[in-house]
């Protein structure tokens, strides 16, 4: 089935300005993505409309923003095939839900323990490990990069023991825009009795996630980047999991009941959800997801899978142009460098803002994939689904003089 883009991009108010006297090319998906009109129209009316605080009100605005809030979460547990809305839990964003689970599992840990994370990892799946094992005692081990820059994952049968307690990777490397054998992971982990958190914050926009086909203990991801607010994000676990953890956050909404001693605490997923959550953000996300619904996850994969291969193809054209982890499987991004001498990725940036083209540059919250290749950072185009292969051309266009220029 094709899909009529230019009636998706009319539903993106931004997608009409114009940067630098350009038509604006938003290729920064990755970062995060535009939000269509009906997620914009919702908060409106959310706050025109419904804006009362939740779960705790007995008059009828509290019980319709409730109802709403609740909503989306069961939309979310339909998309990501949670088997209980419990299992869902609003956080901030993929950082509070990898930090949640850092936390939570932190007050369980002992010096005995290990958690096992990777080198292509963004910043957020990889400092809060460093602080809960610094903290506990517990060591620290990660899947290596191979030269090409993809996962090692032959080491991580030596990596894994009896000790291991979690593995933590992402599915895609915001970075290169790399796909992770996740598959392989939850499945050697499970066999060593580890649990496995998936960082889908690149995944989630863009491929289809069955939790519990994929068998994954917790997965993390983010609204913004899938077409909805920013300052909402999720975290799912799996009953039995969450509910061995202690609370993450104490205050309102989390307890049962509290004396001036001691607190019982509220039942999944109150329990990790202490005070006012964004209403707002939540009755969005809901919207994005049915915008998603509506168009299609596999759809909007098989696009981007054209728009990537087309990139790349596109990139190949120029002897200095290095595209990163070029052969590996990608999913929504490329990431490359002009084989310029002294040439940063901001100078090849800085070009393509003046034609009006929004790229990310520098080592995009993912410093040990830029020791690895020895490099301070990367250009990097990441798409969404109202993205087009003319967009790519004047991209390609940008680069051409870029490389003029710098050359
Ligand atoms: N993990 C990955 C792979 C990401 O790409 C990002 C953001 O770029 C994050 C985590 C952090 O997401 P957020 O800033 O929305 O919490």
């Amino acid at each position: 089935m094709s899909l009529d883009i230019q009636y998706i991009r009319s539903q993106f108010p931004i997608l009409n300005r114009e940067v630098n006297g350009k038509p604006l090319v938003y290729f920064d998906n990755g970062a995060t993505s535009q939000k269509p009109k009906v997620v914009l129209d919702i908060l409106n009316e959310y706050y025109e409309k419904y804006n009362a605080n939740v779960h705790r009100g007995i008059h009828t605005l509290s019980q319709e923003a409730t109802d709403l809030m609740e909503e989306s979460r069961r939309k979310i547990q339909a998309f990501i095939n949670a088997k209980h809305d419990h299992e869902v839990i609003f956080t901030r964003g993929t950082t509070e839900s990898i930090n949640l689970v850092a936390n939570t599992i932190g007050q369980l840990l002992t010096a005995d323990d290990e958690i096992i994370i990777t080198e292509i990892e963004h910043h957020s799946n990889i400092v809060p490990w460093q602080l809960v094992t610094q903290r506990t005692g517990a060591k620290l081990k990660y899947i290596p990069l191979t030269a090409e820059g993809t996962l090692d994952i032959d080491k991580l049968d030596d990596l894994l023991t009896d000790k291991t307690k979690l593995v933590c990777v992402n599915q895609v490397s915001n970075a290169l825009g790399v796909v992770n054998p996740i598959e392989t992971i939850i499945e050697k982990a499970h066999a060593k009795g580890a649990w496995v958190l998936i960082d889908g914050a690149q995944s989630v926009p863009h491929t289809k996630i069955d939790v519990q086909a994929l068998d994954a203990d917790f997965l993390a991801f983010s609204g913004h980047k899938m077409y909805g607010p920013t300052g909402i994000g999720i975290l799912y676990g799996k009953e039995e999991i969450l509910n061995q953890l202690p609370p993450f956050h104490g205050g309102g909404e989390m307890i049962k009941d509290v004396t001036m001693e001691v607190s019982t605490y509220a039942c999944l997923p109150f329990k990790f959800e202490a005070g006012t959550p964004d209403v707002a953000g939540i009755i969005g996300l809901g919207a994005a997801v049915d915008f998603i619904n509506e168009i299609g996850i596999d759809a909007i994969h098989a696009y981007e899978d054209e728009l990537v291969e087309y990139t790349i193809e596109r990139l190949s054209e120029f002897e200095e142009v290095e595209i990163y982890a070029k052969d590996a499987k990608h999913a929504g991004a490329v990431s490359f460098n002009l084989k310029l001498d002294g040439v940063h990725s901001s100078d090849v940036g800085m070009i393509l803002d003046k034609k009006g083209i929004a790229v990310r540059t520098g080592h995009h919250c993912a410093q040990p994939i830029m020791h690895h290749f020895g490099i301070p950072g990367t250009v990097r185009a990441s798409f969404g689904i109202y993205n087009t292969k003319e967009e790519v051309d004047i991209f390609i266009d940008g680069l051409k003089t870029a490389i003029r220029m710098l050359g």
